[in-house]
């Protein structure tokens, strides 16, 4: 008899996939106190597990130096030292001493020295305390067995309970098959990630699904049903067999595509460009054939990072996707942190509604070191092609003049320097608030250009938070209020001589794209699986009719 089960989740991804199951663990996993009976045992276990990690970090820190220099590498030498530390490992051997299991005395180490860090008057010691927080979640997670991704050495459906956006970029893309997870929303930035990852993606597949797995059971994946069968039959893998070959010829019809242009059937063109999640999706954006980039989200070269990257780190990876595109226009968005997509190392507070709290422009405009750096490695790679800065989450005038103030100190500052910069770079922002939607006309005098975050504008037009899957029945994406906003604004826009785009999900909704040409849209930016698709719908679109 067959030992075939089925799930059901919400589809994120349209696009099919069977292969062997990672479960994926994550890092940060709950510590509990317990007594042990062998001493000597639970230091021997501490002792293992402080090795695994320095060899970890020791690898890591080899690779970083060649990859990108040994200024961001000098981290991963500062993590070895503290594991090394010899206070530390007093205070862990005393807490094991007393017969406590390893992880909660690294755990409580972990804590006390967090703390007497934090609290040092000396900037360089005090940043010291999250480098504690970091090597010591390593050591927890070595003492669990469950490192990040680790053992994801083969092309698997990775599963996990949930997925942070920051642990779904740390994952090898080429081992990823698809994503599946018991929680988690259709409207989340992992799920964005999956989609222009070109993986089939499901979420809110249910605790049932992952206590029926093991590594190695095999599932097949249907990101458009939502449908998900563990141990499938012959009959269901012969089904899923004739689905990925008809969506290989799909690929090879829309490849047809390539270097055609964007029109519809009566004359009307548009930009279709492409969105880049970090450094990893150049390559993929480069070779999509789009019309430039959209949307760089900046956030993910922190995200991937276990401390600020540096200005040269960023100078690079500006520098790198500029040549990679060649000259066309690429809008980088400046770092859209907070929310869901969290660094520890920032050390924001906990927030009630992190959604409506201190994010993105925000964060860039009360602590302006962290911006200026940015934007001071945007302007240096300016002359390497034509670049766009984008500031997100704007929702007032002022918001505006402090970023622009910002942005003409760092130029003043690269003249002074005499360091080389181009005179071209245009300026945009996003609509993400219904006040920025509304006071368009006034923004609209102040940059170049907008693009519409059709993922924020929802949630904050409509009230509904775009991590909470309880609401997906609320949050209608196609509801008038938002279509409204869109067009309100593009009126101000076009009225003041500048450009608009949009960046968010919906412009990848093909039943929208007639409604967006329509409104006089200038541009779409989606990921690099659906450029060629958007292509085709407006080529079969006649606006005049
Ligand atoms: C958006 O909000 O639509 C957007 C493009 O930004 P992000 O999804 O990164 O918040
Ligand atoms: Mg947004």
């Amino acid at each position: 008899m067959s030992d075939m089960k089925e799930f059901h989740g919400r589809g994120v991804y349209d696009a099919a996939a069977v292969g062997k199951v990672f479960l994926l663990k994550h890092k940060k996993t709950q510590v509990r106190r317990t007594h042990v009976d062998d001493i000597k045992r639970e230091i021997k276990r501490f002792e293992q597990a402080k090795a695994l990690s320095i060899s970890q970090l020791d690898e890591i820190y080899k690779r970083t130096i060649e990859e990108v220099g040994s200024e961001d590498a000098g981290i991963f030498e500062i993590h070895m030292m503290l594991l090394d530390d010899e206070d530390y490992n007093e205070y862990i051997s005393d807490v094991l001493s007393k017969g406590f299991n390893a992880e909660y005395a690294v755990a409580l180490a972990s804590d006390y020295f967090c703390e007497l860090f934090a609290a040092m008057d000396d900037d360089y010691m005090s940043e010291r305390s999250a480098d504690i927080k970091d090597v010591s979640e390593r050591v927890i997670a070595n003492l669990k067995g469950a490192a990040q991704g680790e053992g994801l050495n083969e092309p698997s459906i990775v599963c996990a309970d949930d997925l942070s956006p920051s642990e779904t970029a740390e994952l090898d893309r080429e081992m990823v098959l698809a994503f599946v997870t018991a929680h988690g929303s259709v409207n989340s930035h992992t799920a964005i990630l999956a989609r222009s990852m070109n993986v089939p993606a499901i979420v809110g597949v249910g605790d049932a699904f992952l206590s029926s797995l093991s590594n190695g059971s095999i599932c097949a994946v249907d990101g458009g049903s939502g449908d998900v069968i563990v141990n499938p039959d012959e009959g269901t893998l012969e089904k899923f067999n004739q689905r990925l070959s008809a969506d290989k010829q799909e690929l090879i019809r829309l490849d047809e595509l390539r270097g055609k242009e964007n029109i519809t059937l009566d004359g009307r063109s548009i930009e279709i460009c492409v969105n880049v999640n970090g450094e990893s999706e150049i390559g993929a954006a480069a070779e999509c054939d789009a019309s430039g980039v959209g949307l760089f989200r900046s956030e993910f070269l922190y995200l991937e990072g276990e401390s600020y990257p540096s200005e040269d780190r960023q100078f690079d990876a500006y520098k790198r996707v500029l040549e990679s595109m060649n000259g066309k226009r690429v809008v980088i968005r400046t770092l859209d942190i907070g929310a869901d997509k969290s660094a520890d190392y920032f050390e924001l507070k906990k927030e009630e509604n992190p959604a409506l709290g201190l994010r993105a422009i925000r964060i860039c405009l009360t602590r302006p070191e962290i911006f200026k750096t940015q934007i001071r490695a945007l302007y240096r790679a300016s002359i390497y092609g034509r670049l766009a800065i984008m500031f997100p989450m704007i929702s007032s005038v002022s918001e505006v003049e402090q970023a622009l103030a910002l942005c003409s100190e760092v130029k003043q500052e690269l003249d002074e320097c005499g360091v080389a910069y181009s005179k071209d770079v245009e300026i945009g922002i996003m609509i993400e608030t219904p006040a920025a939607a509304v006071i368009s006309d006034r923004l609209a005098t102040m940059v170049d250009f907008f693009s519409v975050g059709t993922n924020d504008l929802t949630q904050y037009t409509l009230a509904c938070d775009r991590q909470n899957p309880q609401l997906e029945q609320f949050c209608d994406t196609h509801h008038e209020a938002i279509i409204r906003l869109i067009e309100y604004s593009c009126q101000n826009i076009h009225d003041n001589g500048g450009w608009i785009g949009i960046c968010g999900e919906l412009a990848t909704d093909l039943s929208l794209t007639e409604a967006f040409l329509k409104m006089g849209i200038d541009e779409l930016s989606v990921s690099p699986p659906f450029v060629l698709r958007l292509r085709k719908r407006v080529r079969s679109l006649n606006l005049s009719r």
